[in-house]
């Protein structure tokens, strides 16, 4: 018999491997976009900017001014003294470069999710990637592109080196024709304004949840900002921003905690006055945003004697768990995530969201009454 290993098995090029990893880190421009805005959260910034077209296919750039890239300055080769900032950025699409995890043992105390020091090179496998940043100590700002997780020449024929160029403290990030190397992924993408509600929706998470943080979206070609808060914004003027005066002025806000089961918990959720047709939860676990189906039901039936029939909740909650307890390798775009003594939590925090119902819709009964 002759085996013929052209038509046979054979192993992928590790080209394909590396397209089909980030594939499924960055399912949708959104997951692209969520990465890079905690990226510039982590950074310290207190400006995001992101610039959008065709649903984030064709454009995502998000602008920051946080304390720049500096990846080899936190742990990694160490510091010398002619450092300069523009040594980190060969390695920066590398996959596994982070600056914010040293070795095993920090992963399991550590806040963030995410694959670590995996979405710069993910994206660099399926995107056109541009980076320019400059930190406090840089008298320049850096700019460099990407393909594959290398740094490659911003024009055939050109270095493939960072090029110094003017630029404000911080970190630009532009990412342009995501998927234009997986034509059938791309294809997928019937809507681009579909794209644009998904990113509009994590950009508003993260402006709800990131105080101090002003957040301006746009779309390419449209005047005025999609949407826009202020550094200065109360959480009640972003929550009012994103979701609109008439629950802004319907909300309660609560907190408790617990030491046995090891979390904190607070936020703002929408009274008995307030209904709407489906249930929105921003939930943030430890400052990311995630999804939870167990704490959706357990708020919707928090609800069930306070609203009327087919009417539904908002709540946004933040929770803060001992990083231990939580499981920190969650896949990004996983949309469930989990963490240790789940129900009893959940059962807390709802039994907080009754009681603080409870104590809002007798007032208002007694002042009727009166
Ligand atoms: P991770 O966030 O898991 O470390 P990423 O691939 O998202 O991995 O980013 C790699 C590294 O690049 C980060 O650890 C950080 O040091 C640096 N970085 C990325 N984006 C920014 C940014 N906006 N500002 C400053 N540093 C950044
Ligand atoms: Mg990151």
């Amino acid at each position: 018999l002759h085996y013929n290993r052209a038509d046979g098995c054979k192993p992928l090029d590790q080209d394909v491997i590396n397209k089909i990893a980030a594939g499924e880190i960055i399912v949708a421009p959104m997951n692209a976009l969520k990465e890079m805005m905690e990226n510039s959260i982590d950074a310290g910034s207190t400006a995001i900017e992101i610039l959008v077209r065709d649903g984030g296919l064709k454009l995502l750039q998000i602008t920051d001014n946080g304390h720049g890239i500096e990846v080899s300055m936190l742990g990694r080769s160490g510091v010398n003294a002619d450092y300069e900032q523009k040594d980190d950025l060969p390695i920066l699409c590398e996959r596994f470069t982070t600056s914010k995890l040293k070795d095993f043992d920090d992963l399991r105390s550590i806040g963030t999710y995410g694959f670590r020091g995996e979405a710069l090179a993910s994206i660099s496998h399926i995107a056109h990637l541009r980076v320019t940043t400059k930190t406090a100590g840089s008298s320049c700002a850096w700019q460099a592109h990407y393909q594959d997780g290398k740094l490659i020449p911003a024009k055939p024929g050109q270095s493939p080196d960072p090029k110094p160029c003017a630029g404000r403290p911080g970190t630009q990030i532009t990412v342009e024709d995501l998927f234009y190397n997986i034509p059938n992924r791309r294809r997928a993408f019937r809507s681009p304004s579909e794209e644009y509600t998904k990113i509009l929706d994590v950009i508003t998470r993260y402006a709800v949840h990131s105080e101090h943080v002003a957040f301006s979206i746009k779309k390419h070609g449209d005047a005025g900002a999609g949407f826009s808060v202020a550094a200065a914004a109360s959480k009640v003027d972003r929550i009012k921003q994103a979701h609109g005066a008439a629950l802004a002025k319907e909300l309660i806000e609560f907190k408790t905690e617990n030491d046995k089961w090891g979390f904190t918990a607070s936020g703002y959720c929408s009274n008995a006055n307030y209904s709407s047709k489906r249930t929105t939860i921003l939930l943030f676990i430890n400052h990311r945003s995630v999804e939870s189906s167990a704490v959706k039901k357990a708020v919707e039936q928090a609800y069930q004697l306070f609203l009327p029939k087919g009417g539904h909740p908002f709540v946004y909650l933040s929770l803060e768990i001992d990083p231990a307890r939580v499981d920190v390798n969650v896949h990004p775009t996983k949309r469930e995530v989990h963490f240790l003594s789940e129900d009893e939590i959940i059962d807390m925090v709802c039994e907080e969201i009754r009681e603080r119902l409870t104590q809002v819709d007798t007032s208002r009964t007694f002042k009727t009454q009166t």
